[in-house]
């Protein structure tokens, strides 16, 4: 079977390997159909491990942890049959550290995740534990792929406690910023998405956005207070990456409020700790997702799945996994969600890129 492997950091090839052969104990075998690519893809291709838990052997790696698949060898468990559709939860916890015990193997340090620490879904056969496989009826590919994408937004939202009929603000409006805007309109929340990008803008409008902004300088903040009539967001969620954002949140939110930080970033950004105490907010880290909050994800994005079909921006054919990566790793305005199609058949894989 073929497989994307990237062998080294920037060398990715396309190669013939070993079938899985038949599902081991506890396991199924699984054909992958649509694979999203993701900016933390982008760490592991380009070598920056650091920003990757654990000191482990990376490479050679089949990358892909945004999955669509189908079961081809249901191996001895029940939760799934031959032939149904799954979306895949990446994360394998070890299930003894504190927060595996706490109900939060999202943040086991100990975790190994599906294309990252193990090969993922950038291959014709894929080999899982039956624990990360959840039906999604008769969702299409794509959509199926963005379960989990959009995992992380149904968990950055639980973190947050957002409930029905709150403002909250979002920064960012790549994918999981969208699927945060789709996530808390869809929970009842009133929601100002905030990105630089006038075509992201237009898209987190189509996802249930009330309003969408974008003004760096001080006007970013006195349209948040008119649109909360003085009083601040109850939540903010930063999905952007920027370190710049956090201080524009804390100060933004209301008293009371909460911020939850999303975006992944090396980088810094200088604080006023004052603003804690003053209106006593609650800053708060959110990580990957829970199966419950995958579940809610599967839920989520079929109900919803003709507004996300509008996210898939880009698809490339397997064979040209390594175009996709650098493709993406460009960051042209006009992508949003770019998905390698694998085991499609012909006419699928062999439209030209840009297209749809
Ligand atoms: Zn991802
Ligand atoms: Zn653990």
């Amino acid at each position: 079977m073929l497989a994307a492997v990237t062998r080294s950091p920037g060398e990715m090839v396309i190669e013939d390997v070993s079938d899985p052969g038949p599902a081991r104990a506890g396991n199924v075998i699984v054909r992958p159909e649509a694979v999203g690519i993701c900016g933390s893809d982008f760490h592991l291709f380009s070598g920056d491990v650091g920003a990757l838990s654990g000191a482990r052997d990376f490479y050679p790696r089949v990358q892909g942890h945004e999955v669509s698949a189908v079961v081809i060898d249901p191996g001895d468990t029940d939760i799934v049959a031959e032939g149904e559709r799954v979306a895949i939860w990446p994360l394998l916890p070890c299930g003894s550290c504190y927060p595996c015990r706490a109900g939060r193997p999202n943040v086991c340090p100990r975790f190994r995740l599906v294309g990252v620490h193990l090969d993922g879904g950038l291959q014709q056969l894929l080999e899982v534990p039956a624990s990360a496989v959840f039906g999604v009826g008769d969702l299409d590919p794509d959509c199926t792929a963005f379960v989990e994408p959009a995992s992380i937004a149904v968990h950055a939202l639980a973190r947050g406690r957002l409930t029905s009929g709150e403002q909250a603000v979002v920064f960012g409006a790549g994918p999981i910023g969208l699927a945060t805007v789709l996530a808390a309109a869809a929970a009842g929340a009133r929601v100002l998405s905030v990105d630089p990008i006038p075509a992201r803008r237009d898209l987190a409008k189509r996802l249930g956005a009330e309003r969408v902004a974008w003004a760096p300088e001080a006007g970013l903040l006195e349209t948040v207070r008119d649109w909360t009539h003085g009083e601040g967001p109850l939540l903010v969620v930063e999905t952007s990456g920027e370190p710049g954002v956090l201080p524009q949140a804390v100060e933004m939110v209301s008293a009371a409020g909460r911020v939850v930080v999303v975006g992944m970033s090396s980088g810094s950004a200088a604080l006023r700790p004052g603003a804690f105490p003053e209106k006593e907010i609650d800053v708060i880290g959110s990580s990957c997702a829970t199966a419950e909050d995958f579940l809610n994800a599967v839920r989520l994005v079929s109900a919803n799945r003709a507004c996300i079909a509008a996210l898939f921006s880009h698809h490339f054919p397997l064979a040209r996994t390594a175009e996709a990566f650098e493709f993406a790793m460009s960051r042209p305005p006009d992508a949003v969600k770019i998905v390698v199609t694998v085991n499609l058949g012909q006419l699928k894989t062999h439209r030209p890129e840009g297209d749809r």
